[in-house]
């Protein structure tokens, strides 16, 4: 499915049918299986547009490859999200990170692959912020499980565990779906400046031991732009 048909005819500005089963948001604030799919739609166009920052970032500790691998991976997701239309938001999530895992080489295939494979396990329709964060954490612990890394390690994980403790304080303090989204992007961005400094202890980046220091993560870069997409196309939705 196009990207810009998705949030111009289900989850645009200008849509007014907020409650009906294929718009962005039902009422409440219940994430429909649209959103998701706009969800991926707007990630594959944001690597897309990013592709080369991310392999400039993978160039300089890793191999160059991120930009590329993530590309190819969500063009792929987008792709069999418009020729096998799921039905469910927890659909839409299985197919994204089996085609994930199926299609990306290099360790990011698998992690967001299984990060989002555990999300399509765990999320109910309706999908409430509180449904979702709870997800959005089995994601999160699904990569940590794989990957063995801790915060601090220099990887993706450094982006994603603050967006997920942000959507979790969200929903405890009762914060809407769009702000909630806002709040965890700019943790997610943050958590990935934070990795700057960081001296890489897994994956690839750990075999440059002190020369990984300097550089952001290409996998904590991603991860945010991940999280932006949620507000992004949160905003979007009416
Ligand atoms: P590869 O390193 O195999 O070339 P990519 O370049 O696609 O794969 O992805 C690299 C990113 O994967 C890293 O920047 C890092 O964020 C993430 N990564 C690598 N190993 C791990 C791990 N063990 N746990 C969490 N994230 C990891
Ligand atoms: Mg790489």
């Amino acid at each position: 499915m196009d990207p810009d048909s998705v949030n111009g005819d289900s989850v645009g500005g200008d849509s007014v049918d907020t409650g009906s089963a294929d718009g962005g948001f039902a009422d409440g604030g219940v994430l429909t299986t649209a959103f998701f799919v706009a969800w991926f739609d707007d990630i594959a166009k944001q690597v897309r547009l990013q592709r080369e920052r991310l392999t400039a970032l993978d160039a300089a500790i890793g191999d160059a490859d991120h930009g590329t691998n993530l590309d190819r991976g969500f063009t792929e997701v987008s792709k069999a999200l418009t020729d096998s239309p799921p039905t469910s938001p927890g659909q839409a999530l299985l197919s994204a990170g089996t085609t994930l895992i199926r299609r990306v080489g290099g360790a990011s295939g698998p992690l967001y692959g299984s990060a989002f494979r555990a999300m399509g396990k765990a999320v109910e329709a309706p999908v409430t912020l509180a449904g979702f964060a709870a997800a959005f954490d089995a994601g999160v612990v699904a990569v940590e499980q794989l990957g063995k890394a801790v915060p601090g390690d220099k990887t993706m994980v450094d982006a994603l565990v603050p967006a997920a403790r942000t959507l979790a304080l969200a929903v405890r303090d009762g914060v809407g779906v769009r702000e909630a989204f806002e709040l965890a992007a700019r943790a997610a961005e943050e958590g990935a400046r934070t990795t700057i400094p960081l001296r890489a202890r897994k994956g690839r980046a750990s075999y440059l031991g002190e020369r990984s220091i300097g550089h952001e993560d290409p996998g904590a870069a991603s991860s945010a732009l991940i999280v932006a997409s949620l507000a992004t196309v949160a905003a979007a939705a009416s």
